[in-house]
């Protein structure tokens, strides 16, 4: 599904000089490193603070405690999500409201959130899910009319362009109030383990954030509030400053990639490709199809690609609504019909920086065979 291998070949030299700078300066947690990383990354977003930390996990969390959330408030995201955006929801005792998705960006669906807040709703989360900014003018325009908070879950996105109504243009994780990413390796901008970062243009969230993140400390010592201890390490930071010069480049490659897929696959009645919206760029952390002709078997296929040596994922396989830690009594099946629909339907191809023409062109024939 990824190579991560042939990517750090074409950049071992800088990496491995960057990561030994690091071990021969022993500056292991908190060192010149992270604050250069956290500096260029502004840069990149055109946004005034990053705060890094551990994980994409811990960096929703982080917001959503950097915003004083309180238990039993209601926070509402989409159930086509992977599971991190509702456990940290569920585990500081918020209550997650999900809503479906829209059929085709497979994106939180303003609609749906609109007739679901309710007085106790304090915050809207959008997943910028496999690649693709949510519909970020409608639900901005729902959060001021209801004094909403959004965080937004950019972990699959960092990198593409909000291309808002009024003509205005924003990263992904800069259009809310916080943005929460992840630096999992096989992120569109991965480190060498984890990492995270959150992204706010907003002064005394940004003082509170990293006040959280650093046990609520407010100097050495002097812990105003409850926190948590999540940090970059320094190696990490110094792989990702070496990668971020190459993350619009990457991001161009996977969409080459995407085109290719497109080109071989878009006519096949079978199929739905990924649809763009108009409203984002689309980075491509994931080359999602979904099966439009119920008489094929996707298990049957995905064991066919398999025979053929072609990996392919689903995700994800179980909406969040369904999942045994999450199961909700408010939510029978049918409830969300199209979140419903794609959990039976989508499946993942291979999609990184390094897939060359002749790897595609045997995927897409080899998917072609199997549908005729
Ligand atoms: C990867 C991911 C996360 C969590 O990131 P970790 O660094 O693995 O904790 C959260 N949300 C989404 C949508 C993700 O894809």
């Amino acid at each position: 599904m990824v190579d991560l291998q042939t990517q750090y070949q074409k950049i071992k030299p800088q990496v491995d000089e960057a990561m030994n700078r690091v071990v021969d300066s022993a500056a292991f947690i908190n060192g010149p490193e992270v604050k250069s990383f956290q500096a260029e990354l502004e840069d990149y977003l055109a946004v005034q603070h990053v705060i890094p930390c551990a994980n994409g996990t811990d960096a929703l969390q982080i917001a959503m405690m950097g915003l004083g959330l309180k238990p039993g408030d209601e926070v509402i995201t989409a159930t086509f999500t992977y599971v991190a955006t509702a456990e940290v929801i569920a585990l500081l005792q918020l209550k997650p409201v999900l809503v479906d998705v829209d059929p085709e960006t497979y994106t939180l669906d303003p609609e749906k959130v609109r007739e679901a807040v309710t007085p106790r709703t304090k915050a809207i989360v959008p997943v910028h899910l496999f690649g693709q900014c949510a519909d970020m003018d409608a639900l901005r325009a729902i959060a001021r009319e209801h004094h909403l908070h959004i965080v937004e879950d950019t972990a699959q996105a960092i990198g593409a362009d909000f291309y808002a109504r009024n003509g205005e243009v924003g990263k992904a994780g800069t259009l809310g109030d916080v943005g929460a990413t992840s630096f999992f390796p096989s992120k569109n901008l991965g480190c060498y383990g984890d990492g995270g970062a959150l992204f706010t243009n907003d002064d005394e969230l940004a003082a509170k954030i990293r006040m959280v993140a650093n046990h609520g400390q407010s100097r050495r010592y002097y812990h105003d509030r409850v926190g948590v201890n999540s940090r970059l390490d320094s190696l990490q930071a110094a792989v990702l400053r070496q990668k971020l010069p190459h993350l619009d480049a990457y991001n161009a490659a996977r969409r080459k990639a995407a085109d290719f897929y497109d080109q071989a696959l878009g006519d096949l009645p079978q199929l739905q490709t990924p649809v763009r919206s108009s409203l984002s760029s689309h980075v491509f952390h994931q080359y999602t199809l979904r099966i439009k002709d119920e008489t094929i078997n996707r298990d049957e296929l995905i064991a066919y690609l398999k025979e053929k040596e072609i990996p392919a994922m689903i995700y994800y396989p179980v909406a969040l609504h369904m999942q045994k830690a999450y199961r909700d009594e408010r939510y029978d099946p049918g409830h969300f019909p199209v979140t419903e629909r794609l959990v039976d339907t989508v499946f993942s191809l291979p999609m990184h920086t390094e897939l060359s023409q002749d790897q595609q062109a045997y995927i897409t024939e080899t998917i072609i065979n199997y549908l005729k």
